[in-house]
């Protein structure tokens, strides 16, 4: 029921009451006794009280108090909690330093940043990469990294993709600088060396280009003369005009691929630089109309359904490749007698650019996969209509370079919708509708 310092302080007590009255008994001064017993305890009390106290003022250093019954429990008891607190802090302190010492090691720069964009602290490889120093913790970051792409990255204050740019702090290597916010606002700064890995991608990607411009004239030479057999009329011409006609078939397929590997590495050459302007999709999406009538060479029910008022910001080719690869797709996996309908609108999102079909439709499965380089449901669907494999890789491409997102819902047997999803910032919408 009592703490063991109650016991004690009790066990005092009626030991030294049993004490006091043997005494009043012996000498007959009972109301003396008492009061003397009285003051006695208050002085005890006191003494040991002002004793606790200046072992608490000094500190768990200061000597144990040379108290006893509820003061020497109380002394224990708070100086047990106060061992298992510094424990504690000891335990926490190691953690923090071990965290530290571990983020000392990583080879990218790291640095936490305040809701004021305020260095708050950095890891070893931060000295190195960004040349900061201990007196920076502080100061504004902007101050310090003053390259434009940083800073734009900085202040637009959409984290979800990473920066990569070419220079920083005046040396020439490629560098990836991601921001994560965490914590109310603050921020992690990531900056990574990536020169290796881009000069790498850089080779695959020169490769791709040389071998497909490399190949392009040759073929166009034995297209030429495939054509030219075709057409001259000979004593063997009805042995070999079906073999003559399926070279040229495949070498129209080798194009088509070549074509669409030299489009695939220039979306991939970060040295397109031309100027964005307001692409007249009303306008494209009127051609694209003729040219799907054509492709499908009325096998098909076409609706379109565009907003002419609705334009955006981007390049003209490259947007009309995402519209005609999607129409022409729909084209070639929708069985004759079915309907395509295209649509280009805007909502509180952005723009939109959607392709109905009741074709064939896709498995759950591949939609993930459909924009990987020659991933195809049915290869040879996919070439008996003459694909190549890379529409989707490049739509992929294009709509990332404007930091649009595809969209896929299918239902096999029934059909699929592919929408390309604009964001509102590339967005204008004219007053007056486009003729
Ligand atoms: P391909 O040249 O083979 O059509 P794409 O990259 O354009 O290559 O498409 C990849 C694959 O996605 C296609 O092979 C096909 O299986 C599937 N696909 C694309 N569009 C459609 C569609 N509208 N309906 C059904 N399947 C489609």
């Amino acid at each position: 029921m009592f703490s063991s310092g109650v016991k004690r302080e009790l066990t005092w007590i009626v030991t030294t009451l049993w004490a006091l009255l043997f005494f009043c008994w012996l000498t007959d001064w009972w109301i003396e006794g008492f009061v003397f017993y009285l003051l006695f305890y208050i002085a005890r009390q006191l003494w040991s009280m002002r004793k606790f106290e200046k072992w608490m003022e000094g500190g768990t250093q200061a000597a144990f108090p040379p108290a006893s019954g509820l003061w020497s429990e109380l002394t224990y008891l708070v100086s047990r909690k106060q061992r298992a607190l510094e424990k504690h802090a000891d335990l926490q302190f190691y953690k923090s330093e071990q965290f530290k010492a571990a983020s000392m090691l990583i080879p990218d720069a790291i640095v936490s940043l305040d809701q004021q964009n305020h260095i708050e602290w950095f890891n070893a490889t931060s000295e190195k990469i960004l040349e900061l120093r201990r007196q920076d913790v502080g100061r504004k970051i902007e101050g310090l990294i003053r390259q434009p792409q940083f800073i734009e990255y900085l202040k637009a204050q959409s984290y979800q993709k990473s920066l990569t740019i070419h220079s920083l702090q005046g040396v020439q290597r490629t560098f990836r600088i991601k921001i994560i916010p965490y914590f109310d606002n603050h921020k992690l700064l990531i900056v990574r060396d990536i020169t290796d890995l881009y000069n790498m991608a850089q080779i695959r990607r020169d490769f791709i280009a040389n071998a497909s411009h490399e190949l392009r004239t040759p073929l166009t030479v034995l297209k030429g003369y495939l054509e030219a057999m075709i057409d001259t009329p000979g004593p063997h011409q009805d042995m070999w005009l079906p073999a003559l006609q399926n070279m040229e078939n495949q070498s129209e397929r080798m194009q088509a691929i070549l074509e669409d590997l030299l489009t695939l590495s220039k979306m991939e050459s970060e040295t397109i630089t031309a100027k964005e302007v307001m692409v007249d999709v009303p306008g494209i999406l009127k051609k694209l109309h003729t040219e799907a009538e054509q492709l499908s060479q009325g096998q098909h029910d076409f609706e379109f359904a565009v907003d002419d008022t609705l334009l955006i910001k981007g390049h003209p080719e490259p947007l009309k490749s995402v519209f005609m690869n999607l129409v022409s797709n729909a084209v070639r996996y929708t069985p004759a007698g079915g309907k395509i309908s295209v649509r280009w609108y805007h909502d509180a999102k952005g723009a939109h650019f959607a392709v109905t079909d009741t074709g064939i439709g896709i498995a759950r499965e591949h939609i993930p996969r459909l924009t990987e380089r020659f991933y195809r449901v049915d290869t040879a669907r996919s070439r008996a209509t003459g694909g190549t494999g890379l529409g989707l890789a490049i739509v992929k491409h294009i709509l990332e370079r404007y930091n649009a997102k595809l969209h896929v819902d299918s239902l096999i047997g029934k059909g699929s919708t592919f929408r390309c999803d604009f964001p509102l910032q590339r967005v204008q919408v004219s007053e007056a509708a486009n003729e």
